[in-house]
């Protein structure tokens, strides 16, 4: 299965930020590997220049969440047919940090992602456990009725990213043998073709290890793929699966 390493900006980034997508584009030039897809979810306000500007490049763009409608009286909504007119290829649904902060349910992720992909485009599923919910012992019930609510049923082509709440931004991560814990049971809830990728606190210096571990099928990564020298190395790792 090709890897996918995937960005998530955040709230971070202007006009003047596409000086690090070119510097990712030159290295990716240099030397890319071959099997590994490469996506960066920067600010909605800079997606359509950085999806025309960098065409020619081995690097995709997606937004980091959607509306559930194509278009409406949704005032700062942005749907996910604009995403697709805009040139994304992908859109990050049900992030813990939209979850916390607009309150969203796994149902209106469901609805997020059904509306990814009828705009064309490939939803990234986001699911993953509270620092309380891991302490408890209950990380993997957690996530297995994150799945059920929040996965579309269809055969079309989706992602789901497994990222710990407490691993988020933290530096901490979860042990390797509890991240292929619960990589093999969401892959025992999936269809075989669907990538799962693992997300929290991915740096240069532990991608190598995580993109190991089975069922790892790529990595959703945050503060490190905001300077084109550390999140180069983690695309590089990528490779290596
Ligand atoms: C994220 O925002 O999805 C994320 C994983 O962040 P970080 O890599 O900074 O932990």
């Amino acid at each position: 299965m090709r890897a996918l390493i995937a960005g998530n900006w955040k709230m971070h980034g202007l006009a003047a930020s596409r000086c690090e997508v070119a510097a990712l584009a030159d290295k990716m030039k240099a030397s890319a590997p071959a099997d590994c897809d490469v996506l960066i979810c920067p600010p909605a306000t800079l997606v359509a220049a950085f999806a025309k500007d960098f065409s020619g490049a081995a690097i995709q763009f997606g937004g980091q969440d959607c509306h559930a409608v194509p278009s409406g009286a949704h005032t700062g909504d942005i749907s996910a047919e604009m995403f697709a007119d805009a040139g994304a290829a992908f859109v990050i649904v049900g992030h813990s940090e939209r979850r916390a902060d607009h309150g969203e349910s796994d149902a209106e992720v469901r609805l997020k992602a059904e509306a990814v992909l009828r705009a064309g485009l490939t939803p990234i599923i986001c699911v993953g456990e509270s620092e309380a919910e891991r302490k408890a012992g209950t990380a993997l019930d957690v996530v297995g009725a994150q799945l059920e609510r929040s996965l579309p049923e269809t055969s079309a082509d989706f992602v789901i990213a497994y990222e710990p709440v407490w691993a988020i931004g933290t530096g901490l991560t979860p042990t390797l043998a509890d991240i292929a814990e619960m990589h093999g049971f969401i892959r025992s809830n999936t269809r075989k073709d669907v990538r799962i990728l693992y997300g929290g606190s991915v740096k240069p210096g532990n991608a190598t290890e995580i993109l190991a571990i089975d069922n790892v099928n790529g990595a959703l990564v945050g503060g490190a793929s905001l300077k084109a020298d550390d999140f180069y190395p983690i695309v590089m790792a990528g490779g290596k699966q």
